[in-house]
């Protein structure tokens, strides 16, 4: 019997495993996939949450912080115009191949009993709890799912929905690269594309081009590049230097932080706008919240009940207004051409409102 079994091995998970294994509670974090690999990702981890990275990793992975990229701009280039705005304090560029590892190895060595290639097929009981994986059945006292937004775990959840969009990415080389992030919006989407280091990667200039279209706009991340007439201009000389990755559909529903006694973290619990570039930060910080909330049941000051709902509490107080601020700017930015008009002329004349609109998702 485990005191917690975390599934899912993103920055939700291992952020969660490390919280609850540091306060000296038994934890099994388990991951279907394999680290390291790409994942689709604009790779932007914005400064909110740099702390809190730094404090999860251990310090032989220090440096991958330390040493990323800084983005101190963004650069949104719609209807002919080109928005900016300063990034302050800067946000970091760091490769999801590195990143995920780097938290997977931290958890490792931590004391987490940390299992790739296995898969959990599914949860009952309320506490404690029995899960089927392809490696037998395992039990815990508490469960938090961090499981994606694409699981067989919340397949209910995903249902069908009208709206289909799709995520596709891929690192080029790109000769000096300007140090923001630059946004290319156009008819059902939008392209992100900012500097990034792999570590012991070539030494050459690479970006990291990451798409979120729809399926009917673009299926592959080609066809996506060229809808925008400056980033088509901008890639003509680009040489790939990692193969295409791409993700199933992207469906946005309202946040959920707890399901029958299991707390949710990450994506599981909710998928933010990407254009924000809030996810990995918002997965950090409600893997962590979900831990501590867990960590006071584990040592019975809490009934688990009790401990869901202090999670589910601070979850809406402290994270659910990004998820509404987000998506209220991305219903802006797809309005019609003669309604954003103006409100792009206002936000490029008014640089304190990009700024507070910044500010409302963070
Ligand atoms: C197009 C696009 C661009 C984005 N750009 C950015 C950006 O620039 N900045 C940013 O902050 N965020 C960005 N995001 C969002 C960000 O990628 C996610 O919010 C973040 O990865 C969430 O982390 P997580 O740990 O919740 O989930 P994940 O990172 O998805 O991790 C979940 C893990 O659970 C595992 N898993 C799933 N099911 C099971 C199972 N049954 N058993 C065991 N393991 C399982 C999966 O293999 C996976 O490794 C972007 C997303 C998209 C789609």
């Amino acid at each position: 019997m485990y005191d917690l079994i975390v599934i899912g091995g993103g920055p939700a998970g291992t952020s969660a495993a490390i919280t609850a294994v540091r306060d000296g509670a038994r934890v099994l974090l388990l991951e279907r996939g394999r680290f390291p690999r790409h994942k689709v990702c604009g790779e932007f981890v914005s400064s909110e949450s740099l702390d809190l990275l730094a404090a999860l990793l251990d310090g032989a992975r220090a440096a991958l912080l330390h040493d990323a990229v800084r983005i101190p701009q963004a650069r949104l280039f719609l209807d002919g115009r080109v928005l900016e705005t300063v990034i302050q304090p800067p946000a970091a560029s760091i490769a999801r191949l590195n990143l995920d590892a780097a938290l997977w190895d931290s958890a490792a060595s931590a004391g987490v009993d940390a299992r790739q290639q296995t898969a959990v097929r599914s949860i009952s009981g309320s506490g404690p709890f029995r899960l089927a994986t392809s490696a037998g059945d395992l039990e815990a006292r508490a469960v938090i799912n961090a499981s994606g937004r694409w699981s067989n775990l919340n397949a209910a959840e995903n249902g069908t929905r009208r709206e289909k969009w799709l995520g596709l990415k891929a690192h080029f080389a790109e000769a000096s690269p300007t140090s923001s992030v630059d946004l290319y919006f156009f008819d059902g989407g939008y392209c992100g594309v900012q500097p990034v280091e792999v570590e012991g990667g070539r030494s050459e200039s690479r970006v990291n081009a990451c798409a979120m279209v729809r399926a009917e706009v673009a299926s592959t991340l080609a066809e996506a590049l060229a809808q925008h007439p400056e980033l088509r201009e901008r890639s003509r000389h680009w040489r790939p230097l990692s193969e295409p990755v791409s993700t199933s559909p992207l469906i946005f529903r309202d946040p959920q932080s707890e399901r029958d006694g299991v707390l949710m973290a990450g994506d599981a619990a909710g998928f933010v706008d990407p254009f924000v570039g809030d996810g990995i930060s918002l997965a950090l910080r409600s893997g962590t919240l979900a831990a501590r909330c867990l960590l006071r049941f584990l040592r019975s000051e809490f009934s688990l009940h009790e401990a869901a709902q202090d999670y589910r509490k601070s979850y809406e107080q402290q994270l659910a207004p990004v998820f509404r601020a987000s998506s209220k700017i991305r219903r802006t930015l797809v309005l019609p051409r003669v309604l954003r008009t103006p409100l792009l002329f206002l936000l490029e004349n008014t640089p304190a409102i990009t700024q507070y609109l910044m500010s409302k998702t963070r």
